[in-house]
């Protein structure tokens, strides 16, 4: 590990430091994107010791530009015939090992700065997952809630119009995220598929009938679980009988609870941004079935959880608290799966003072770079976003897989092979974070394990 830096290159530390200045500099007003590059940056500091090449070439500089950015305008009418503007986005980030590849976010917090973090951590992700993609993200400032079908559907034609001209199944390949789901995504295809003039694998995340994955909704809640179970195995340990916190009620949480219930866990919580349902009797097949008819088709808010299950208790959201009392429930494990930053500081303390062994990221950056210091000195089980919620994404590369071959593979087969990537990911996290002297880090581990492959295509692509 002991390579001297060679004359005129500089020491790692310095490297490290020049590079996140230029980076906060050039992308002001961008926090979560500063946030995401430098919690990379400090796990890389052995690696840019190991390789002056990196360095001479400028490799740090060159993962933070991304390779296109693409700003648009969305016009679209609403039911009583206003016109209404948003602003789209696609953040081509890095195509070093395959077509870019990652989901479309509609919120009202979505802005150039969200984007760009998700696009970065999506570089190193995709590249953990072993299969050939590069990373991307995308989406808009549009508020998919209290709108229409019809709305939704006008909204994404517009958005599609537009970000056709940009993607394709050899060039970037979208799939959803927050606020996109199995109905927008049908509507983004339709256009697409309308405007081109050809039925391909554009997008991922598609319906059964027309071009989907069995598994893929599943993907990043089963896959989230699966890792953590390596997590656990690491220890010894198993999720019989663990009392479980999960974050959010979409997606990811829905089919993360699924798991835990099939791995003889607890599940105790579900939340959205209007407030977080506890239930001490635990979420059982019946409740979560009933969460899932209120989120996917009723399209309802969690705090009728409460006056369904009279055990239930509803603490709505207080944005004045400096905690959220979601993680200040005794329990064993948590799964935050709703969005970035959910976990603060303060959170992190409330988890580890009541008990709590393993932390598993279902969202993308959900711990503040202070909460992620605070579990890993506590010695906390903590699944990195990067590796632990990859089972989508992962998933979806099997989705673009099937699409080419012009095949459709079953429900177990998709399921094994996303169980053994789980697993792949993680053995190449813990074995990276020993490799680099931090054993059980499994942060560096990601980071270092998603880096190396990416930077070494990109020396062997020659500067482009
Ligand atoms: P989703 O189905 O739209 O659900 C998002 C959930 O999080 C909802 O319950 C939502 O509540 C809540 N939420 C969103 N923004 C919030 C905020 N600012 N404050 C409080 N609650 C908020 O989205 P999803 O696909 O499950 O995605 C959840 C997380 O997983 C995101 O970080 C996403 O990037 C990550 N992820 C998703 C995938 C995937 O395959 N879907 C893959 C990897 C990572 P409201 O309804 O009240 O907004």
């Amino acid at each position: 590990m002991s390579v001297m830096t060679p004359p005129g290159i500089k020491t790692p530390g310095d490297y490290i430091e020049d590079v996140m200045s230029i980076v906060k500099a050039k992308n002001a007003a961008e926090p979560e994107f500063h946030q995401a590059v430098q919690e990379v940056f400090d796990s890389l500091r052995l690696v840019l010791q190991k390789h002056p090449e990196y360095r001479s070439s400028k490799i740090l500089e060159r993962v933070t530009e991304p390779e296109r950015v693409i700003m648009f305008r969305v016009p679209w009418f609403d039911d009583q015939g206003n016109v209404q503007i948003n602003r789209g986005f696609r953040i081509e980030m890095n195509s070093a090992i395959g077509p870019y590849k990652g989901g479309l976010r509609f919120h009202p917090s979505v802005n150039l700065g969200i984007l760009k973090f998700l696009a970065f951590e999506q570089v190193f992700k995709n590249s953990l997952t072993t299969l050939p993609m590069g990373g991307g993200k995308g989406g808009s400032d549009f508020d998919p809630k209290g709108k229409s079908d019809n709305e939704v559907m006008r909204f994404c034609q517009s958005f599609m119009t537009e970000l056709q001209r940009h993607i394709g199944p050899d060039t970037d390949v979208p799939a959803g995220d927050i606020g996109v789901g199995g109905r927008e995504i049908g509507f983004l295809f339709g256009q697409y598929k309308r405007l081109r003039n050809e039925f391909t694998g554009v997008l991922t995340g598609k319906g059964l009938s027309w071009g989907g994955s069995l598994i893929r909704p599943e993907a990043t809640g089963y896959g989230c679980v699966y890792f953590a179970e390596e997590m656990l195995k690491s220890r010894k340990d198993s999720f019989a009988g663990k009392l479980c916190l999960v974050s959010g009620s979409g997606n990811v949480s829905q089919y993360t609870v699924e798991k835990l219930l099939d791995l003889g866990a607890k599940p105790l919580t579900f939340s959205d941004s209007d407030g977080v349902v506890y239930d001490p009797d635990g979420i059982d097949r019946e409740k979560l079935a009933w969460v899932m008819e209120l989120k996917n088709v009723r399209r309802g808010r969690i705090r009728e959880y409460g006056e369904k299950f009279k055990k239930a208790i509803f603490m709505p959201t207080d944005i004045k608290l400096e905690h959220n009392p979601l993680w200040n429930i005794k329990a064993d494990c948590a799964f935050p799966s709703a969005t970035q930053n959910e976990i603060r500081a303060k959170d992190a303390t409330n988890l580890i003072n009541n008990g709590c062994k393993l932390v598993a990221e279902g969202a993308n950056m959900p711990c503040t770079l202070e909460a992620t210091k605070t579990f890993l000195e506590a010695k906390v089980l903590y699944g990195p976003a990067k590796a632990a919620n990859a089972g989508g994404v992962a998933t979806s590369g099997l989705e673009m897989a099937q699409n080419s071959a012009r095949l459709s593979w079953t429900r177990e087969e998709v399921d094994d092979r996303l169980h053994k990537i789980m697993i792949a990911i993680h053995k190449n996290c813990f074995e990276t974070a020993e490799k680099y002297g931090t054993p059980g880090n499994l942060v560096n581990g990601a980071n270092i394990g998603g880096f190396l492959k990416v930077a070494n295509a990109m020396l062997d692509q020659g500067l482009v």
